[in-house]
């Protein structure tokens, strides 16, 4: 078995190393009326489904990969059930690899980046910067852990990894539906009726309890807030600072990560927060709790924001390694490119 199924991670489960060569597949040659072999004999031979009638449009939307027996896959999630009950953990790496022609672009030079090359596409898309988009591309070339800590960060729930910033707004009306309110416990809740969504209050208080074991306290100041407290807050900006003024410092309603149910404020909400033993322990530690620093310093261009020392993301474990090992900890750019992943 190659390093490619076996990353010093132990082995890759069946089902990513599966969905990872269709989605490359699929995304690679959706335009043909055959599915490829190799997803046919996974399937245990299992027929494809019926062509898409001739001249129907291919779609390029999100999640469209995910969706076999569309006529151009065999029913991916069958082929999986199947391999599963073999009780195999791991599939030869001949038989994943050797019809796998998409792994070829990953493999490919960065600058060999456009057309027919996924990842190149998925860069050119992300709007990232040139010297960024370089050094990933040959990033994921030499090191397949790139692709492996991406698909971790594909999965479960998309709020966590969604691009939530001054041109992509959340979903109309989204209110999150697991709100628990911060009552304290490792840590302080700075007013009555704070609120995260479960997850993150949770993320929360492991965080907290780390940073009270080192004589640390962290302050919860603010949180979530809807869609109606934000036109409060924007308009209040507004009238006090003039529009511009008001968009480096707060979103606009729908726009604001606080609305995810996912965001928390820590301490004073002011610069003087990154001086202190809370804001330099959140910089070192937060990552290892799945939190992420949103608008760092010098990345106003990118985020939008001026630099917000006390404002941070609760995104996952995942998310925040994958930010910090392949994005240098700029949370933005690694949401841009996951969002250009889902969406090209
Ligand atoms: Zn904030």
């Amino acid at each position: 078995m190659g390093i490619f199924l076996n990353s010093n991670r132990g082995p890759w489960p069946l089902f990513k190393q599966v969905f990872f060569l269709s989605c490359l597949l699929c995304l690679s040659s959706c335009t043909k009326s055959e599915p490829p072999a190799f997803l046919v004999e996974l399937a245990g031979g299992k027929a494809p489904g019926p062509s898409k009638p001739a001249g129907s449009p291919e779609t390029g939307s999100p999640g469209a990969h995910e969706e076999p027996g569309d006529g151009d896959m065999p029913d991916l999630a069958e082929a999986i059930a199947r391999l599963s009950g073999t009780g195999g953990d791991t599939v030869p790496a001949d038989v994943l690899l050797g019809e796998a022609g998409g792994i070829a672009p990953l493999s490919a030079p960065a600058e060999t980046t456009g057309e027919g090359n996924l990842l190149g596409r998925v860069l050119d898309l992300s709007g990232l910067p040139r010297e960024l988009r370089d050094k990933l591309g040959k990033a994921a070339a030499e090191d397949p852990a790139f692709v492996m800590d991406l698909l971790d960060c594909l999965e479960g729930d998309p709020f966590l990894r969604r691009l939530v910033d001054k041109t992509h707004p959340l979903p109309d009306g989204y209110e999150p539906r697991d709100l628990v309110e911060l009552s304290g416990g490792s840590y302080h809740a700075g007013r009555p009726g704070l609120a995260l969504r479960r997850q993150a209050a949770e993320a929360l208080e492991e965080m907290a309890a780390a940073a009270r074991a080192e004589g640390i306290t962290l302050t919860a100041s603010s949180s979530y807030r809807s869609y109606r407290y934000q036109v409060e807050v924007y308009n209040r900006n507004v009238r006090e600072m003039g529009r511009a003024l008001a968009d480096r410092e707060s979103a606009r309603p729908g726009y604001s990560q606080h609305q995810t149910g996912l965001a928390l404020d820590f301490g004073s909400i002011d610069d003087s927060f990154a001086e202190t033993r809370a804001g330099r322990w959140m910089a070192e530690h937060a990552g290892s709790f799945g939190w992420s620093l949103s608008y760092p310093q010098g990345y106003e261009e990118a985020t939008g924001y001026r630099w917000e020392s006390w404002h941070y993301r609760y995104v996952g474990k995942d998310l925040a390694a994958f930010i910090d090992n392949w994005f240098g900890g700029i949370q933005q750019y690694a949401l841009q490119f996951i969002h250009a992943w889902e969406n090209q």
